[in-house]
């Protein structure tokens, strides 16, 4: 950021530095002689723009009203809306920059967070992400509270499950008066079964110097009782390593509880102070002591299989996106799961029943089931899609979280890179996948390369024992084309040397 700001003011270019950084450190040298707009009235940024460009310096930065929730947007995946359902929070924890930038708790209106839902809903989105610094802590500035807000919401939801609620992450200390309520709402057909509660340690002493507001037994309580009233319920949680004071006995309680729930996602970071926070003054772990608690802990959690036993099972998914790999497409499980299936992309903001074939550490594979819906639907969009109902197999029927040390981008990042983890695996199961063949044209051009996974792929179902008589028919309309581009090419050659030797 310094650089690209010098960058500009160098080049004398107008400038406008907009989002947290100036919100909460509104008194960087660098920020000197530049507009700056806040978090909160990123509303005005055309007026900010507009100053800029006549010469002026525009600082807004404080404001008592929050921006509306029907700004202009263009969403990075038109399938997934997230929004935001308060902002700031009511935490003071004393390594946090961002409440600095997000300030207090200010809660949008359960009416004005429904009718965006209808808005959104309208405009073909297919998953509802709420997001907030602390989603428990939703209402309390307004008379309201979280369950209220979930249960107007899930009532605008369609009855066909077409549109999923994701409810965003929550510190422990406000949902524990709320627990049942959120189980219920958790349980819903339209929900997803998954919350992301970070814990921070598992040890009392650090959560305290943190000034996190409750002790490890309450986030037990959190966790043992959803996953007692809600099925499928998966929990995901954020440690800080080498926290001010932690001890190698602390840090013992936080290897010990991760070991225990075996969290199916837990986001590991290192300590790291924040200029300006409480916790950048105490007194620091060696960094090459945070470094190897770090390690310790990554290695202990890397090494659960939290989708084993899920083989064979059926599940229902939610289709949003496409992997990094250009050939699966990104579903979830009810809880979550992120299940990749080869799937055609016509599928994406779908659902559908797959059966698990394989899992990853990350991940499961899957397949389409070809249930008498699916079917219907395939034959709907055989005149308008290239890829034709054939691929599937016919004969199976299965945040925004400001509260941790990094910010919600670190959900995506962890997406993204569980997908590349599990790439090795991905490609072993495309070689051994017709559907998954046929879809890496996706990926793949060229007729020669398409040729040669043609061969490979009926190698593999020879090997497997299959016959050919498997071949769908999209299989048997390639091998028809590749053919019939061969007789042509023969036939042309034949002409050229007729036509050659009658000249002569
Ligand atoms: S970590 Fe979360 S709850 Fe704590 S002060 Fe920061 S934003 Fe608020």
């Amino acid at each position: 950021m310094e650089t690209l700001i010098s960058k500009c003011k160098s080049a004398k270019k107008p400038l406008v530095v907009a989002g947290c950084v100036p919100q909460g450190s509104r008194d960087l040298k660098e920020l000197e002689g530049v507009s700056i707009v806040g978090v909160q009235q990123i509303d005005r940024v055309v007026e900010v723009v507009e100053e800029t460009l006549k010469g002026h310096e525009v600082r807004l930065l404080t404001r008592k009203t929050l921006p509306a929730l029907d700004l202009p947007k263009v969403r990075k995946n038109k399938f997934i809306e997230i929004l935001p359902i308060n902002v700031g929070c009511l935490g003071a924890c004393t390594y946090c920059k961002t409440k600095h930038a997000r300030g207090h708790l200010g809660s949008y209106t359960v009416d004005s967070l429904v009718d965006r839902i209808r808005t959104v809903m309208a405009d073909g989105v297919k998953e509802i992400w709420l997001s907030s610094e602390d989603t428990g802590a939703y209402g309390r500035d307004i008379g309201v509270n979280l369950p209220i807000l979930l249960n107007a919401i899930v009532a605008e939801l369609p009855p066909d499950r077409s549109t999923m609620l994701r409810i965003g992450m929550t510190n422990p200390p406000f949902i524990l008066e709320h627990l049942k309520d959120i189980a219920k709402v958790l349980c819903h057909p339209c929900v997803y079964s998954f919350l992301h509660v970070p814990v921070q340690s598992g040890s009392d002493s650090v959560l305290s110097a943190m000034n996190r507001e409750y002790n490890v037994g309450e986030f037990r309580t959190v966790v043992n009782t959803l996953s007692q009233l809600v099925p499928g319920m998966q929990i995901a949680t954020d440690i800080i390593c080498g926290f001010p004071g932690e001890t190698d006995e602390d840090f013992a309680q936080t290897v010990s509880l991760i070991n225990e729930y075996k969290f199916p996602q837990v986001h590991i970071s290192q300590f790291y102070p924040r200029p300006g926070t409480p916790a950048a003054r105490m007194k620091k772990v060696p960094s090459n002591v945070v470094k190897n608690r770090s390690r310790e802990l990554t290695s202990v959690f890397e090494s659960f299989s939290p989708y084993q036993g899920m083989e064979g099972r059926v599940e229902k998914i939610w289709i949003t996106e496409i992997a990094t790999d250009g050939v699966h497409l990104v579903g979830h499980t009810k809880g979550y799961v992120q299940v990749l299936v080869a799937a055609p992309e016509s599928m994406l903001g779908t659902s559908t029943d797959v059966k698990i074939t394989s899992v990853g550490r990350w991940s499961v594979f899957a397949e389409v089931i070809q249930t008498p819906d699916r079917r219907k639907e395939d034959t709907k969009s055989i005149g308008n899609e290239s890829i034709p109902n054939k691929c599937f197999p016919s004969s199976e029927l299965e945040e925004t979280c400001s509260c941790a040390v990094q910010s919600c981008e670190r959900e995506d990042t962890l997406c993204k890179s569980t997908i590349q983890l599990d790439n090795s695996r991905l490609e072993d199961h495309n070689r051994r996948n017709v559907i998954g063949w046929f879809l890496r044209k996706r990926k793949v051009h060229g007729a020669a390369k398409m040729k040669g996974h043609l061969l490979e792929s009926k190698v593999k179902q020879q090997t497997e024992g299959r016959s050919i008589g498997n071949l769908g028919f999209t299989d048997w309309a390639l091998l028809g084309g590749m053919l019939l581009s061969s007789l042509t090419i023969v036939a042309l050659l034949l002409l050229l040397g007729f036509r050659t030797l009658s000249s002569k």
